[in-house]
């Protein structure tokens, strides 16, 4: 595990220890960046800025992209096994979503860099020779990428890649606790002849450390981050401060509808898949279910019966992730929650029951404003409630903090598009769960997020338009 900055790895700080979560065991180290090293980062950016890299043409900054998703499919096995090793999520997922994304992420962006236009207009004025307005997009700086552990090498390059598309130069901090696919990218980059300085990683901690330091850090000119909203609000306190721009993804408490019309059989494997991908430890994973009264008993029993089948899913994160949604359902249990399926730890009879292991549980009968309804628990733990009217799914829907994501279950096509664009999220997915296009819009409302990604709305975060106006 090393840095890399200004084309060069550099594996100088304390180690911090990396711990397999499946086993608990710990496996390896990492070396937690200084705060002279990330001050060293963030020069070779600003430095890489004035350099060659300013006279790339976009086709050339198109075709690193391009070099860069080669190479990751290049070392696919190693960056699955990586991913795997950092998160404990199973093989299949990582093969199937987290590094085929990471290379869709350069190549969409890549492709989207080529065929973009900007608009110009020839305005008229008094004198009748009128002027020529036109857009010129520049770079935005040096950008912080800040991401977190549950879709490591996802999450990095969903902002790297539209950051170098743009023009940037990028000093990324990945999380702490999975750092290895961050540090086969950085290898693929120099291999791919990124330009020294352009992609520069640190590792470290959050706050006090590495992360704080980076977001926090005058030479950087804007930050792009993703990870929990009380980080997000810290990080927006350090960036307010020089004014500079931000994009966040946050925390969410989804919330998923299902209508008594719905097909029950495709609403219950699309809600197994929506709160218990990765164990819960997707950003857009259900939390909440509200089904209508009429269908309420068949439809949580059938998805009991899932979660209780399911099988090959992985462990938490860490041990404090664990104890924290262990520490929900303990509450649920005593405050009167119904479990109807899961709720506790699993066992193995090897060494997996050292590890950080929940599992999927289906809750029932919480108020609303119980924590384990209220708060985002991130984990394997879905609560259902019954409800009568579509006004009152919505009033459900809609209430909390958060707004990221929703999924809504109907057969009535009036319906879905009544509901659909009612809900209070930044997505809503109907009769299906994270069905991604990358050129839509990406992100949260209320305490989920600030600003949009994905498509041109990444390309124009990441560049600011800037006006010329030439009289003629
Ligand atoms: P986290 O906020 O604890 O950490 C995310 C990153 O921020 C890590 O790299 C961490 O080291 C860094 N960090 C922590 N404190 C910091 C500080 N004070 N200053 C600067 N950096 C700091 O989040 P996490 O536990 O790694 O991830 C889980 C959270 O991320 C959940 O809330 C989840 O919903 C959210 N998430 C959101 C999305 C999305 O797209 N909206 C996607 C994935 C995860």
């Amino acid at each position: 595990m090393r840095h890399y900055l200004g084309g060069g790895f550099d594996a100088s700080g304390v180690p911090f220890p990396l711990v397999d979560p499946v086993t608990g065991r710990t496996v390896g180290a990492v070396p937690e960046a200084s705060r002279e090293l990330v001050d060293q980062a963030v020069a070779e950016a600003r430095t890489a800025l004035r350099g060659p890299w300013a006279a790339w043409s976009p086709a050339e900054r198109s075709r690193l992209l391009h070099r860069i998703a080669d190479g990751i499919e290049a070392r696919f096995e190693e960056f699955a096994a990586a991913e795997c090793a950092d998160t404990g999520k199973p093989r299949e997922l990582a093969s199937t979503v987290d590094i085929p994304r990471a290379v869709a992420n350069f190549r969409s962006y890549a492709d989207l860099l080529a065929g973009r236009s900007e608009r110009s207009w020839h305005t008229p004025t008094p004198d009748g020779r009128g002027a020529l307005n036109y857009t010129v997009r520049k770079p935005l700086g040096v950008v912080a990428v800040v991401s977190p552990w549950n879709l490591p090498l996802l999450l990095l390059t969903w902002k790297v890649a539209p950051a170098l598309a743009t023009g940037n130069t990028v000093v990324a901090k990945p999380s702490e606790l999975t750092p290895g696919t961050a540090c086969l990218l950085a290898e693929v980059m120099d291999e791919a002849g990124a330009p020294a300085g352009v992609f520069n990683l640190v590792h470290g901690r959050g706050p006090d450390a590495a992360g704080q330091w980076l977001t926090e850090h005058p030479g950087v000119d804007a930050v792009a981050f993703t990870g929990a909203s009380r980080t997000g609000t810290e990080i927006m306190r350090a960036a307010a401060a020089r004014l500079a721009p931000v994009s966040f993804e946050l925390g969410g408490k989804n919330a998923g509808l299902v209508f008594a019309d719905a097909d029950l059989e495709e609403a219950v494997a699309g809600t197994l898949r929506s709160a218990f991908t990765h164990s819960g430890q997707v950003c857009l994973c259900t939390e909440r279910l509200y089904v209508e009264r009429s269908v309420f008993d068949v439809f949580a029993a059938a998805l009991a019966a899932g979660a209780k089948a399911l099988s090959g899913y992985g462990p938490m994160v860490s041990a404090a992730h664990r104890d924290k949604v262990l520490g929900h359902l303990e509450r649920a249990v005593a405050d009167g929650g119904e479990v109807l399926a899961g709720g506790g730890v699993p066992r193995f009879g090897d060494e997996r029951d050292s590890g950080f292991w929940v599992e999927p549980t289906v809750l029932a009968g919480l108020p609303e404003d119980h924590p384990a309804v209220r708060d985002e628990i991130f984990g394997p733990v879905v609560h259902l409630a019954p409800f009568d009217t579509e006004e009152e799914a919505l009033a459900l829907a809609n209430a909390g903090p958060y707004g990221l994501a929703a999924t809504v279950w109907t057969g009535d096509v009036r319906r879905a598009h009544r509901v659909a664009p009612a809900l209070d999220v930044g997505i809503a997915w109907v009769n299906t769960w994270n069905l991604r296009d990358l050129r839509t819009p990406f992100g949260g409302v209320k305490a989920s997020g600030i600003g949009r990604e994905g498509g041109d709305h990444s390309l124009d975060f990441f560049s600011e338009p800037m006006n010329v106006c030439v009289k003629l």
